[in-house]
């Protein structure tokens, strides 16, 4: 049984314009000890989801779908079960550390109460456990940082430390929102090994949510790309790469930029997400996709297997998890082949 399991998610907010489905029948699972990348444009649903796992959505409702954790609705939880899923079984990373901190505590002190939160211990046992912790995510000489206020860490050790207080609870599931966003590229490498090594060396599973494909290529082992609040690819990293199977994947691939290229402009993809509260017919990507047909414009394509394998797979697992793309290729529906331009990584 996968560690999550979500299916059919829909999420609404609801505006002056109208309604706006921000994740429209999302479905993926993540399994034990699995980084999976969730990567998208900006407004592409990325965050909704990630908010709406732990209910955390402020404006927003889930009005479809499930969410399974461990075989628990979370959907069903009661407020005090919903207590004990955040930070104790799953927690959360984001972008800003900053403002994980309270700027007028010592970054130690504030590790040691997410201890405490999770865990009957005494103050001196929590303590130790924060200066364990911060060691856990290398933050050098951890007894003296212990008593440092946030305003003395540096970026990058920030976003350690708030990888520590998220590890307080010991959870098996870390949703992580961006978290190298912002941060120099020497200090960005750290941080992903790290991730890499609590996948690999303490078994937590990881929900990477980007919009840095090189960030996917690192440390993820499987990836699903939303459009527009929908999924339109889900694969293993490598096919991802070495196969995109969606014309909006092969367009983020072809426009990133690589050593020796001789191209004079990098490819972009014309135009942008479309507005959510007034979603195209069809497929959503067809305004922007250059092998848009007909049938395009007015049926929407769900995702279908590109390589003939229909398991969901996952690490371990013997089989490779399956590679789909919801694209009216995959149908045989489309009178021209989809021949893509792309360089891989
Ligand atoms: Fe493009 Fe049509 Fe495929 Fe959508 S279904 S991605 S518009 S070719």
């Amino acid at each position: 049984m996968a560690l999550l399991s979500v299916e059919d998610l829909t999420v609404q907010f609801y505006t002056d314009r109208g309604v706006l489905r921000a994740v429209d029948g999302l479905s993926y699972e993540i399994e034990r000890g699995e980084t999976l990348g969730i990567v998208g444009e900006s407004g592409a649903g990325k965050t909704v989801t990630s908010l709406a796992l732990l209910r955390l959505l402020e404006d927003g409702e889930i009005v479809d779908g499930s969410i399974r954790f461990d075989g628990q609705d979370v959907l069903e939880c009661s407020p005090a079960e919903l207590r004990r899923l955040r930070g104790n079984r799953v927690a959360m990373v984001f972008q800003d550390s900053q403002s994980a901190f309270n700027p007028v505590y010592t970054v130690g002190e504030q590790i040691a109460e997410g201890v405490r939160a999770h865990e009957d211990v005494s103050r001196r046992e929590a303590r130790e456990r924060a200066i364990d912790l911060l060691a856990r995510v290398d933050v050098a000489a951890p007894a003296s940082r212990y008593t440092d206020y946030p305003h003395e860490f540096s970026g990058g050790m920030l976003q350690r430390a708030a990888i520590a207080m998220a590890l307080a609870g010991d959870p098996d599931l870390l949703i992580c929102d961006e978290p190298t966003t912002g941060i120099d590229v020497t200090v960005q490498a750290q941080l992903l090994e790290l991730l890499a090594e609590l996948a690999s060396e303490d078994g937590l599973a990881i929900q990477l949510v980007t919009h840095d494909l090189g960030v996917v290529a690192e440390c993820c082992d499987r990836v699903v790309v939303l459009y527009a609040g929908a999924a339109v690819e889900c694969a293993p990293v490598e096919s991802l790469f070495y196969e995109p199977s969606h014309p909006y994947t092969a367009g983020l691939l072809a426009s990133i930029p690589r050593l020796g290229d001789d191209r004079d402009r990098l490819p972009q993809l014309p135009g942008s997400i479309p507005d959510l509260v007034d979603r195209p017919t069809g497929c959503r990507f067809h305004p922007r996709c250059p092998y848009a047909e007909a049938i395009c414009r007015t049926r929407e394509p769900t995702l279908e297997s590109v390589d003939g394998d229909d398991s969901s797979g996952g690490p371990g697992g013997d089989r490779q998890p399956a590679h789909r793309a919801a694209c009216h290729a995959y149908t045989g529906d489309l009178e021209g082949d989809l021949e893509y331009e792309v360089r891989v990584l």
